[in-house]
């Protein structure tokens, strides 16, 4: 995303700020964004350079690692990211022709960087039975015999091997 900064450039001190919105398609492992990123961006003017910096929010499609449904996880993500005419290392971004700079890099890394690793629906998702795989959020589970308490566990205690 290209902004113009130009009436910044040369002018120490001089701040703007803009609400922006762009695309960002990420696919994670539990979460998925293909949509907007909003928030407000902020342009501060050094010597000979530019600090662009913000808060972006966006709405992310994620899937609960507890109970596997998906879900509208809300995320945030902060970025700065400095644009000189010369940049002297890798951490700073080049001022294109004509005052341009390109926010989008940062802002798409830090949102990608931002985006949850293990969502959970809610804090107190009760998840699936590990056995039955029942929606413990919906129903409760009746409970499995365990293995020694079953039919067959008790006639293998009956046959003893030495009787066979
Ligand atoms: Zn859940
Ligand atoms: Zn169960």
């Amino acid at each position: 995303m290209k902004v113009v900064v130009s009436d910044l450039i040369g002018t120490p001190g001089a701040h703007r700020q803009d609400q922006i919105s762009l695309e960002v398609a990420a696919v994670m492992d539990a979460a998925k964004l293909e949509g907007p990123v909003t928030g407000s961006v902020r342009y501060d003017a050094g010597v000979r350079d530019i600090m662009a910096s913000g808060r972006m929010e966006y709405v992310a499609t994620a899937i609960c690692i507890r109970c596997l449904i998906e879900f509208d996880y809300p995320g945030k993500a902060t970025f700065s990211q400095l644009y000189a005419d010369d940049p002297q290392s890798e951490d700073v971004m080049q001022i294109h022709e004509h005052g341009v700079i390109d926010i989008e890099p940062p802002i798409r890394d830090e949102v990608v960087l931002s985006l949850p690793l293990s969502p959970v629906c809610r804090p107190d998702c009760a998840g699936l039975c590990s056995t039955c795989g029942t929606d413990l959020n919906r129903e409760p589970c009746e409970g499995h015999d365990d293995v020694s308490s079953s039919p067959f566990a008790i006639l293998a205690q009956l046959l003893d091997p030495e009787d066979l």
